[in-house]
């Protein structure tokens, strides 16, 4: 596997990833991912991703309730 950037050799290593919400924000520190040895851009794999997106998903249904987001929205 080589970078999509710079064709530089990947090492399976982990990357931090984070990203902001309406109202908070999520970070995580060391995700298992493809670094690149030269410029260091991270690749995740699809495992990893949909474990991210999984946890986004549980995160924004469980979290709703805390974010000041204003009353929850009636479903007419
Ligand atoms: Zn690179």
């Amino acid at each position: 596997m080589e970078c999509l950037h710079c064709k530089g050799r990947m090492e399976r290593k982990t990357a931090p990833f984070s990203l902001d919400r309406k109202g908070y924000h999520v970070s995580w520190d060391a995700i298992p991912a493809w670094v690149c040895t030269q410029c260091g851009e991270p690749y995740f794999e699809a495992k990893e991703v949909e474990l991210i997106q999984k946890a986004l998903t549980a995160l924004e249904r469980e979290g709703a309730a805390l974010v000041g987001t204003g009353p929850p929205a009636v479903k007419s």
